[in-house]
Order: C-alpha cells, then structure tokens, then sequence
C-alpha cells in the first residue's frame, strides 16, 4: 500500500484530502504544523507527501529541505494566486503543486501522475528473472510460480520498489508490518531469510551494516 503523508494546518483541508486519498487505497497520515511533519518525515519512510506552504512551526519551504535528501516526491498546496509562492516551489524542487481551493478529482489526478513518475504506482515489477503482479499478489521466478505469505510478499515490494537503496531496519519493518518498531529483529530477519531462500537471493539481497537491508537490481 503506498503511504501519503499530509502537512497540512487546516483541519478541513486536511481531513478532506485523507478521505478521499484513503477512499483511492492509499494510506495516509496527517501533520497539522511543520514540526509535526518534520518528526514524522524522521520516523517513517511516505512515498509522497502533500505540503502545505504557510504552516505553524516550520513552513512548507523549510520544510522542503529537510524532506530533499530523503528523495520522497513531493506536491505543495497553495494558496490561490501566490503565484511566486507556485514558482519558488518548483524551483526548490516540488514535484508539482496543486492550488486550493481545488476539486478532488484534481487531487487525484496529480498524486497518480507524480507517483507514476516516480514508477511507485507500477503493478508489475521485475528484478532480474523474478516478476510481481501487486494485483493478483502472485510471484513468478524462471516462469514459475513463488508461494509468499503475506507479509513475506509485502516484503519483497518495499525491496524492489526500493531497490539498489540502504533501507534501514526500523522503517522498513514500519512499513510493511505498520506497526511501530520495538528492537526486535528477529521477525523482520527470519522474513529477510525465507525470502533469500525462496527467490534464492541470497547475494541479491545484501545485509547493510548497522542499517538493515539492500536490493541489488
Ligand atoms: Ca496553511
């Protein structure tokens, strides 16, 4: 499931816009001011974020440097007619912007554009002779059928939807099991294991020390 993350200090706005993105099968998470967001932006791994410009705290511009090393695409929300507000964005580096007030169906349309771009939206993805249909959750290696539990699949996409990137340990068992880390590596690993053999990954799929785990693809 690809999570958005929405910076966002009015409640309405905000809620509006996790409805109707949660109603498309995305999960999102809201911040209401910039330090909120920038925490969150710290703990978790969002696949897009949703930024507000005026914000309590930080605003959306400082808070864009802080999201730019982590190369999460991101859409500003702006106000109507801050027009230098659109071309500052774009020039820091915004992925797209979406003034509000806006109509859902734009909303919609923007976040599928910007996460196709991004190639997170793919349904079938491939890495080496192994290919993944995230509709029918079905994996096929050589041509031949892989059976993965649920988790083990969901793995295997944050991986390749990831690929050839350092994930660390505590994110990437966040994300796919959603649920906060508590230190125990066990469960993340033994997956980590059974995935190698089944795929027979067992050099593809690189131990990071002191981090966690890379794909190679
Ligand atoms: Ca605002």
């Amino acid at each position: 499931m690809l999570s958005i993350l929405i910076v966002e200090d009015e409640q309405a706005i905000a809620n509006l816009i996790h409805i109707s993105l949660s109603d498309e099968g995305y999960r999102c998470t809201c911040a209401f001011d910039g330090k909120q967001g920038a925490d969150l932006i710290e703990q978790e791994t969002f696949d897009l974020i949703l930024l507000d410009i005026m914000l309590p705290e930080f605003d959306g511009y400082e808070l864009l440097e802080y999201i730019k090393p982590t190369g999460t695409p991101v859409i500003f929300l702006t106000a109507k007619g801050a027009v230098s507000d659109r071309i500052k964005g774009l020039k820091l580096g915004a992925d797209d912007y979406i003034v509000k007030p806006f109509q859902i169906g734009e909303l919609l349309a923007r976040v599928e554009a910007v996460l196709r771009r991004y190639g997170k939206s793919e349904k079938q993805l491939a890495v080496a002779d192994v290919f993944i249909n995230t509709d029918s959750r079905s994996v096929t290696k050589d041509g031949r059928s892989v059976d993965l539990t649920a988790k083990e699949f969901d793995l295997l996409v944050e991986l390749v939807r990831n690929k050839n990137v350092a994930l660390y340990r505590d994110r990437l068992y966040e994300k796919v099991w959603n649920e906060p880390f508590t230190g125990e590596t066990r469960t993340l690993d033994t997956h980590i294991q059974r995935l190698r053999k089944k795929l027979d990954w067992e050099e593809r799929i690189r131990t990071v020390f002191r981090i966690g785990y890379r794909l190679e693809g």
